[in-house]
């Protein structure tokens, strides 16, 4: 049973409706529109965080088994920069803003002004449980807005401790935590916020989206998708092979910008699939089910779905009890991936929605001797159950109408596809839906620069992963199916924000009569 409660200035709410009209009154009186009110809060945010990091890492360590410098490094520092930069500038960005008048205008002054959406709903996913929940919070704050946080029920300990230290440490009235899960959410979704920022899957997204259009709320949605990772030759193969093994296997792959697959030249990509195994063993030892710097999986069901992406037969269905069973297990392994060979081969006759994707098969290279489309195990292909430990597995040669290449990953295996070349590769990336980032590592300027024109994405990062995340000068958000709507510093503001236009013009002389009726002087011009 998901916990359900709602943190409101002592008072112990159960349903998002209660919390929505507690929010809107605190809105309507005005409390949260002073950059002192927001500066207050700002601070206050930056505080608990400081003093409760311990308290963030041990409940993170408990939700996602994620290493404590992770926790610290891509979470807890970040929120405290953001809410230290957009307090610095608030002020400046909802100053009014002088804006010069046509002449047909004159005399007139223009302007315009941020204001606070009003009421705002965040509701965060599992990954990055704290980030992803407070990051947006000290935007929306900063912004003037009054505000609900529903953190993922999937990092329960998490979510438990955001409701428990907000009210603590924020205005109660005016900030809001409503945990709980589909149900919880929905009975939010039901409200008329007026602006409501998600950030989770494709499938929950729309829902919002549908949910949101009922009330013409306008909606941020900061979703996945699967971010491709361009290598060719030009490049030194150590320094990329350990920041795509960073980017790919922190927080075990959970990483909605972690790039989901690589798209390698021929002359490179089985070097540097041996050095991504190199890399990997550098960062976490030899055996990471041991290394305290490498994470766990959520849960049982994304286990088990991440285990049916790996070549048939790396994993077991279940734990083998018998020499039979074992026999079974590796006939029905056999069967699985000829089946697997039949499925693609017939989805690729006969799925019409799917032309483009296909037309982007072509420019995948196939690897002698590599029978399975989801490629050869490289390194990595071991499953624990019982700790939701999956290695870092790096698969080599695979197909692109391998199970693995048809959703977006989130976990700890990282493709390699051949390409013929850059060409190739753009071909193939704008065959599919419009990645959350794509990373391009070459050092030929004219290749870098056809990925930066030819191929869209949220970001678009050289010779980095995961990093561009990290300022607060830079928006953040997606495009297409990846997301829409950006945040972090400004742009995070202005989500938040409604910019007004306010024009005043002097009431004499009166201009305007120009263009009252009747109209005999314009009638000759026409
Ligand atoms: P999740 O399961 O935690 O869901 C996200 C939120 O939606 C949660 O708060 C959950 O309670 C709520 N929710 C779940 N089902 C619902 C329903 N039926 N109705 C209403 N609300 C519901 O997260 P997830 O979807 O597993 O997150 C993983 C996805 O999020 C990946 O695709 C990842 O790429 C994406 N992601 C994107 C970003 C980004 O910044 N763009 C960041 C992190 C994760």
């Amino acid at each position: 049973m998901p916990m359900t409660r709602t943190y409101l200035k002592g008072l112990d709410m159960t349903t998002g409706t209660d919390a929505f009209a507690n929010l809107k009154r605190a809105y309507a009186s005005g409390r949260t529109r002073p950059l002192a009110w927001r500066r207050a809060q700002l601070d206050a945010l930056r505080r608990l965080i400081d003093e409760h990091r311990q308290d963030f890492v041990a409940a993170q360590t408990a939700d996602l088994g994620k290493p404590a410098v992770e926790t610290v490094l891509m979470e807890l520092d970040l929120i405290v920069s953001e809410a230290r930069f957009v307090r610095n500038r608030m002020g400046v960005w909802s100053a009014r803003r002088p804006v010069p008048m046509p002449w047909a205008l004159q005399p007139a002054a223009g302007w315009t002004i941020a204001e606070p959406k009003g009421v705002v709903l965040i509701i965060a996913p599992w990954n990055y449980p704290a980030l992803l929940a407070l990051e947006p919070l000290a935007d929306a704050l900063a912004a003037g807005n009054a505000v609900c946080v529903k953190p993922s029920e999937l990092a329960s300990n998490t979510s438990k401790l955001i409701a428990q230290l907000l009210p603590q440490y924020l205005d109660a009235e005016a900030v809001a935590v409503v945990e709980g899960g589909a149900k919880e959410t929905g009975e939010l979704l039901d409200q008329p916020f007026d602006h409501i920022f998600y950030t989770g899957g494709e499938r929950v997204g729309r829902i919002v989206m549908t949910a949101a259009a009922q009330h013409l709320t306008p909606v941020t949605l900061e979703l996945g998708g699967k971010s491709p990772c361009f290598v060719d030759g030009s490049v030194d193969l150590n320094v990329a092979a350990r920041r795509i093994a960073w980017g790919k296997f922190s927080n075990a792959g959970q990483t909605c910008v972690a790039p989901d697959y690589v798209l390698a030249t021929p002359d490179i990509a089985e070097v540097l699939a041996k050095r991504i195994g190199v890399a990997i063993g550098e960062f976490f030892g030899k055996d990471p089910a041991v290394s305290s710097d490498y994470g766990r999986i959520v849960n049982n069901r994304h286990i088990e779905r991440l285990c049916k992406l790996l070549p048939a037969g790396t994993v077991p269905a279940e734990e083998p009890s018998s020499p039979l069973v074992q026999v079974a297990s590796v006939v029905g392994a056999a069967v699985d991936m000829v089946g697997r060979r039949i499925t693609a081969a017939r989805a690729d006759e006969t799925t019409d929605g799917e032309k483009a994707k296909r037309d982007g098969h072509a420019d995948i290279l196939t690897v002698p001797g590599v029978m399975d489309p989801a490629g050869r195990v490289m390194c990595g292909g071991v499953v624990d159950r019982a700790t939701r430990y999956m290695a870092p597995t790096v698969l080599f040669g695979t197909q692109p109408d391998a199970a693995v290449m048809g959703e977006e990953i989130f976990g700890p295996i990282l493709p390699i596809l051949v390409v013929k070349d850059a060409r190739a590769a753009i071909h193939f990336i704008n065959s599919r839906p419009r990645p959350l980032a794509a990373y391009v590592f070459s050092r030929n300027r004219s290749v870098r620069l056809a990925f930066e024109r030819e191929t869209s994405s949220g970001s678009l990062g050289y010779s980095l992963t995961l990093a561009q995340l990290l300022s607060s000068r830079l928006p953040f958000g997606g495009v297409g199916a990846s997301g829409m709507g950006s945040y972090h510093g400004k742009a995070g503001f202005e989500t938040f924000s409604h910019i007004k236009t306010v024009v005043s013009k002097t009431q004499w002389p009166d201009t305007m009569q120009a263009v009252y009726p009747p109209f005999n002087a314009w009638r000759t011009r026409i």
